[in-house]
This record gives C-alpha cells, sequence and structure tokens, in this order.
C-alpha cells in the first residue's frame, strides 16, 4: 500500500522536531502537525522562558552583593511586564527558527491537531493523512488535583504571563519545577510560600542535597512547608486567595502555582481506534525502539515512562529516525544523565544518590566539601556550598557526584562527560583544578568521609 508519507508526528516539540528532521535527512518523507506552538513546551512554557526567569531573578541578590564590591546600586526596580515582553519576543523568535527548521529540512508541517483514525492514519482540520509510521510525540501537561478551589490556581503555563506579579505567592509541589519557580518568584521580590505534602522536596535526589538544598533555600526568603498539604481556596472580594491548610493554618496570597506533576497529553487523541497500550502511571507503553503495542506506532519524550527532559526527548527521536530510516540499532543509553535543578543556589547531580550507590556496592568511598563560596567572603552573605562524591571503592569508579551551588548545571555537563568515560577517582585525583573556581574542589577531595 502507498501512504502519503514514511513518518507523520504527532506534535513538533523538542522530540518530534528532532525526529522529523533526521528522519528527512534520510531522505524519508515526513511531515509533523502541531495545533499550539513551535517548539513545545520547552521553548514556550518550558526550558527557555524558566531560564530567562531564573536569570531575572538572580538579578536581585547581585545587586545587594555588589555593594560589598564598592558598587552603588540604589534605586532598583524590577518591571514585570518589561519581563514579560521580552521574554515573549525571544520566543517568537524560537517559535520561527523551529517552523525554519522544519522547512529547510523539506518536512511538512501542518498547523493543527492530530487524531489517530488507525494504525496508518491521521486526521487533521477534517482531512485524513496515511502514514507508514505514526510517531506520538506529544508531550506533557500539567495535572493540578481536584479540590475547593482549584479554579482559582494557576499551572506552569500561566504563571510567565500573569497580569499582575504576586507580591504573595503561594507554591504547592516538591519537585524540580515548583523549587524552581518558587525560587524565581521569592528573586524577583515576592513573598513566596512553597507547601509539599511529604517531608522533604526533591524526591529522587540524594537526601543530604535535598536537605542541604532545602536550608539554603530558607537562608534566600523561601517559606518551605513540607508536610503541609492545602485543604480549600477561595477567593476574596478584593481578588486575594485565602488559603486554608489541613493544618487548620491560613495564608493570604495573591497568586496559587500548582506544580503538582504532568500528565501525557492524550485526551482526544483517538487511542480507541488503535491498539497503543498505556502503563499503569498514564505514559504510553513502548519497547526499547520506542514502539507502541501497535506495531506502526512509535512514542518519545514526555509521552513516554522516561526522564522528563529536553534532551532525552532529543536523544529519542534521533535514536528513532535512524533506527527507522538508516538501519541502525536502537540503543540508548539512560545512565548517567546530568541533571540540573535552576533553584537558587543551583542543584546539580550526575550518576546514583548516596541511597542508590549504597544498596548496590558493598564498600562505597564517600568524600565531601562544604565550603563557602569565594564571592561571598565580600558580599556577607551566608551562602554556602557543598560538594559530594560517591566511588566504587572497588573499581574505583566514580559512580555519584552531586553538588548544590552557584552554576552547578554549568559545572556538572564537564563532569557527566568524565563520568560516562568512566572516570575513577584516580583520574579526578590525576586533574589539575582551575583556580581559583568552585569546580576544582571535585578534584581536589582527598579525605574520605568516615561512616
Ligand atoms: P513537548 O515539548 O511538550 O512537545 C509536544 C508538542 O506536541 C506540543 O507542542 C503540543 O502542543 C503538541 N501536541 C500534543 N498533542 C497534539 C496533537 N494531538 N496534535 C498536534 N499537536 C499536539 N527540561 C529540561 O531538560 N531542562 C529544563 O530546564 C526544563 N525545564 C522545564 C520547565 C517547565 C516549567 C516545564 C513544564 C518543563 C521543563 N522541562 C525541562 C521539560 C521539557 O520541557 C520536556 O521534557 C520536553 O519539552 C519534552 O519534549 P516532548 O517532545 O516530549 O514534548
Amino acid at each position: 500500500m502507498k501512504y502519503d508519507y514514511d513518518l507523520f508526528v504527532i506534535g513538533a516539540g523538542s522530540g518530534g522536531v528532532r525526529a522529523s528532521r533526521i528522519a528527512a535527512s534520510h531522505g524519508a518523507r515526513v511531515a509533523v502537525c502541531e495545533d499550539l506552538y513551535m517548539g513545545g513546551t520547552c521553548v514556550n512554557v518550558g526550558c527557555v522562558p524558566k531560564k530567562l526567569y531564573v536569570y531575572a531573578s538572580e538579578y536581585a541578590n547581585h545587586f545587594q552583593d555588589a555593594t560589598g564590591f564598592g558598587w552603588q546600586c540604589d534605586h532598583i526596580q524590577f518591571d514585570w511586564p518589561q519581563l514579560i515582553e521580552n521574554k515573549q519576543a525571544e520566543i517568537s523568535r524560537l517559535n520561527g527558527i523551529y517552523a525554519r527548521l522544519l522547512a529547510d529540512s523539506a518536512v511538512t508541517t501542518i498547523e493543527g491537531r492530530g487524531r489517530l483514525l488507525g494504525p496508518h492514519s491521521v486526521e487533521v482540520n477534517g482531512e485524513t493523512i496515511t502514514a507508514k509510521n505514526i510517531l506520538l510525540a506529544v508531550g506533557g501537561w500539567p495535572f493540578v488535583p481536584d479540590f475547593p478551589g482549584r479554579e482559582y490556581v494557576v499551572s506552569s503555563n500561566e504563571i510567565f504571563d500573569l497580569k499582575a506579579f504576586p507580591q504573595r505567592l503561594l507554591v504547592v509541589g516538591g519537585g524540580y519545577i515548583a523549587v524552581e519557580f518558587a525560587g524565581i518568584f521569592n528573586g524577583m521580590g515576592a513573598q513566596v510560600t512553597q507547601a509539599y505534602r511529604g517531608p522533604l522536596f526533591l524526591r529522587g535526589f540524594d537526601d543530604e542535597i535535598r536537605q542541604f538544598a532545602a536550608d539554603e533555600i530558607v537562608k534566600q526568603g523561601v517559606d518551605l512547608r513540607f508536610n503541609c498539604n492545602v485543604d480549600q481556596i477561595i477567593k476574596q472580594p478584593d481578588e486575594s486567595l485565602l488559603v486554608y491548610f489541613d493544618d487548620g493554618q491560613q495564608l493570604e496570597v495573591d497568586a496559587a502555582l500548582y506544580a503538582t506533576g504532568r500528565k501525557p497529553k492524550l485526551d482526544d487523541l483517538g487511542l480507541e481506534n488503535v491498539d497503543v497500550a498505556l502503563m499503569d502511571n498514564g505514559r504510553i507503553k513502548v519497547n526499547e525502539c520506542f514502539q507502541t503495542s501497535e506495531p506502526s506506532i512509535y512514542a518519545i519524550g514526555d509521552a513516554i515512562n522516561s526522564l522528563a527532559l529536553t534532551p532525552v526527548a532529543l536523544e529519542e527521536g534521533m535514536a528513532l529516525s535512524h533506527h527507522l530510516f538508516n538501519d541502525q540499532p536502537c540503543t540508548l543509553d539512560y545512565s548517567n544523565i546530568a541533571t540540573t535543578v535552576f533553584s537558587q543556589p543551583n542543584i546539580g547531580s550526575i550518576g546514583m544518590t548516596e541511597k542508590q550507590a549504597r544498596d548496590k556496592y558493598h564498600n562505597v568511598v564517600k568524600y565531601r566539601s562544604e565550603f563557602r563560596p569565594l564571592r561571598h567572603s565580600l558580599t556577607g552573605r551566608d551562602e554556602r556550598s557543598l560538594m559530594k562524591l560517591l566511588v566504587d571503592g572497588d573499581s574505583d569508579k566514580v559512580i555519584g557526584m552531586h553538588m548544590v551551588g552557584d552554576d552547578a548545571g554549568e559545572i556538572m555537563q564537564g563532569f557527566a562527560v568524565a563520568m560516562k568515560a568512566g572516570a575513577t577517582k584516580a583520574d579526578f585525583d590525576a586533574t589539575v583544578g582551575i583556580h581559583p573556581t568552585a569546580a576544582e574542589e571535585f578534584v581536589t577531595l582527598r579525605e574520605p568521609v568516615k561512616d
């Protein structure tokens, strides 16, 4: 049978765009449909605007700290509408770049929502399109639980463009998105309360790092409340929100951000017309080649059960298209993927947490350094950094690296290469440091922590 396309991609986000371009580069006839925004979550309501807002929020400390270095920074003001306008201009530029990238790669882009009609057919804008292979790169969408007052809260999608800057903000959630937004608005001058239902936020990160980060974030001024649940939110006549917690406490805020998880965007996707199985957590089930239980349909990125990160979606998109259209094996190694929480200070992490390491290896050697960054010797700011290295004592391999401190994202990326290459502690020791930097601590850790 002759199909309209070799590959039809639903969703022009991180994974979909990359898969489309790579497939087309191998000579495949490719089309992609997108119903919301070119570039997907990362470009429009994720990594990019988030990081721009992180930068914006960091200036507050910089202006304060500058006096320690002889600068006078009087009459400093923050202009929220200006930030939104500038951010939007940058996103529009990126939307254009994504559209051009697809056009230049000879990928047909269709504006509209894709709905599966069968294993080889999709409906977009009332038209039926056929394809040998279909890729679901539909990403995710914020999940906000049902509770009285749910209609008054916003998700990460809306928080970027709030009409009025929230002088008092409640952030609900304990994942990295919640932590980052708490830091962003705290830095911009809001009074921020972060409420999380568990005993400590950032589940999945190293426990010592989580606790250290929590202490530093509190020092920055965020009111962190753990084991704390919202019962109800009501809107008051002056538009402010009154939050009732289950321990009887109340809080008045101007806005409430719910960063309480994300779910794959599967609504009205036509899954009832095909045999695509889902996992218990609602994500699309795939094999190691990203193939669903419907053999002609594939899925990647946030829609499947992998790490919900842009570089992971990109790698999956590439691996799939190389596999389908260039006969390459479909292997993707998910080990030692570095990740950063862009909080203040940053949290960077590669490899195993201490608990994972001790569960797997019987001879874990731990190195640890806690210090006041050089910058703060003149600012007077009570900020500390923590660096931690976990080594398998038998093989000498570095199996975990963690950091709380400025620029952790930039620092950890380079070390991720070393860990991917299987670096040993002896390799770290043989590396001459760059002085004076914070990163040099990682190559000058000599004395293990005694258990
Ligand atoms: P997406 O990028 O979400 O793309 C899916 C696309 O499909 C969307 O454009 C959507 O509109 C479209 N679509 C869905 N259904 C249909 C349909 N039926 N028809 C047509 N189009 C459809 N990751 C990082 O690596 N670093 C970060 O710092 C980071 N920060 C983040 C901050 C926030 C606030 C959020 C929400 C996410 C962040 N992420 C970050 C995660 C990152 O954005 C995602 O992992 C990544 O975008 C996933 O790519 P994807 O291709 O799977 O989906």
